[in-house]
């Protein structure tokens, strides 16, 4: 394996693996709320401020050419790595919840009262109360997708509440709770068949595997860059050129308008439509610069590693008496969530923190999921390239040690 070969060097182009906590080595397990940052990314950021900070697109100077040029290029990069057919289908937002926000409140003009869109049960809860707002203004109606006791979706649920009035179709790539691989394909076919948009929420999965938008032909791809390396603040938003044009802009302002007149306002060409105002330009350019950083790793590799990391982590957990795991896809990400026994996840959680291991619980904005189990929360664990198989050890060690303290 690749990465396993290369694992102390990986490690150190993140400084902050090496925090300690309490006198113990950081154990970072919370990587699906967000990934660390690697130097080459911190140093852009401090670069940018130190030697091209300027406004884009406006002036003519040179430093504002230089900024523009990066800020592009970045561009650029996400259009190859999706695949997407050119520049104007991807639109720079501060997030994944920004980029669902922007599609949702576009779909105000399409929608009329007793349209229908379809969500699933598996969401994180910014791919819901968009669209619930979406239904509030325009009296279109949410139907949901159920999901099995593994996790998965029911496909065949799915089919029956496609319609000619389904307008759009939301669903995530993987469950941000659970890791499950969502077979989003079927559900861009089908959903296509009858008319109907598809949003993708890509959130879980850009970090660990290759998405080619064209194979898919999905309508819109989101994801966060903070989750990719990137920093905070960095959204990308693909979505098919011929719906782009079709959609409204989201805000007014700067940057978006081809002239403004006090009478009538027209606006930009794809991408600067949705773009109004000054964006975060150091945060793209850095975000571009952790997307180089996790191709130079290459995802195929990072799969095959955290694919191996779950599987270990998986049995071991499985090992510890009372371990109840949520989620058993065969077809997931390294993402786990687990309760042990009555103990409330919260109390686990707190007392290996102590010892220096980050996890989240709780509902992890899912609380759809949590109800269907019928549980408070869970503990969840998820892996990026850089965690290694000493670290799941310790935290077995860890787990342990918190239940005879608990029981
Ligand atoms: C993290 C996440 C979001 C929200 O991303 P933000 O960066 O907070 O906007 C949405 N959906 C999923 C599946 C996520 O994992």
């Amino acid at each position: 394996m690749n990465i396993l070969k290369n694992i102390e060097s990986i490690r150190n182009d993140f400084p902050i693996l090496s925090t300690k906590v309490n006198g113990n080595q950081l154990v970072y397990f919370d990587n699906a709320a967000t990934s660390q940052t690697p130097n080459c990314v911190i140093d852009s950021i401090s670069d940018y401020y130190k030697t091209l900070n300027s406004n884009i697109h406006r002036g003519v100077h040179k430093l504002s050419q230089l900024a523009t040029e990066k800020y592009e290029n970045s561009r650029k990069k996400f259009k190859e790595h999706l695949n997407a057919n050119c520049t104007s289908e991807i639109i720079f937002t501060s997030g994944t919840t920004h980029s669902i926000n922007l599609v949702s409140n576009g779909f105000i003009e399409f929608l009329n009262e007793g349209d229908e869109i379809i969500v699933s049960q598996l969401e994180h809860h910014s791919n819901i109360v968009p669209w619930q707002m979406l239904c509030e203004k325009t009296g279109a109606v949410m139907k949901v997708i159920p999901m099995n006791e593994q996790g998965e979706l029911k496909v065949s649920e799915f089919l029956k509440l496609l319609n000619n009035k389904t307008k759009i179709v939301f669903i995530n790539h993987v469950s941000n709770a659970l890791g499950t691989i969502n077979p989003i394909e079927t559900v861009i076919e089908k959903s296509h068949a009858i008319g109907a948009a598809v949003l993708i929420d890509g959130a879980q999965a850009a970090p660990h595997f290759e998405i080619d938008v064209k194979k898919l032909n999905v309508d819109f791809y989101v994801f966060s860059a903070h989750k990719l390396c990137g920093p905070t603040g960095v959204g990308i938003l693909y979505g098919k050129k011929e719906w782009l044009e079709k959609l409204p802009p989201y805000q007014g302002g700067g940057e978006m308008i081809d002239e403004v007149s006090f009478e009538k306002t027209t606006y930009a060409e794809l991408p600067n439509k949705f773009e109004a105002g000054t964006p975060n330009i150091a945060g793209v350019i850095a975000s571009g610069i952790g997307l180089d950083y996790i191709n130079s790793i290459g995802l195929k590799n990072i799969k095959e590693y955290e694919d191996y990391l779950l599987d270990y982590a998986t049995s071991k957990l499985k090992e510890i008496e009372g371990v109840k795991v949520y989620g058993e896809s065969k077809n997931k990400t390294s993402v786990i969530s687990f309760n042990i026994g009555e103990i409330h996840p919260y109390d686990i959680g707190s007392l290996i923190d102590n010892l220096g291991i980050a996890v989240r619980t709780g509902q992890h904005c899912a609380q759809p999921i949590m109800d269907y189990f019928n549980i408070p929360g869970t503990i969840r664990i998820s892996f990026c390239f850089y965690n290694t198989i000493e670290e799941i050890d310790f935290l077995v060690k860890a787990l342990k040690k918190a239940i005879k303290m608990l029981s």
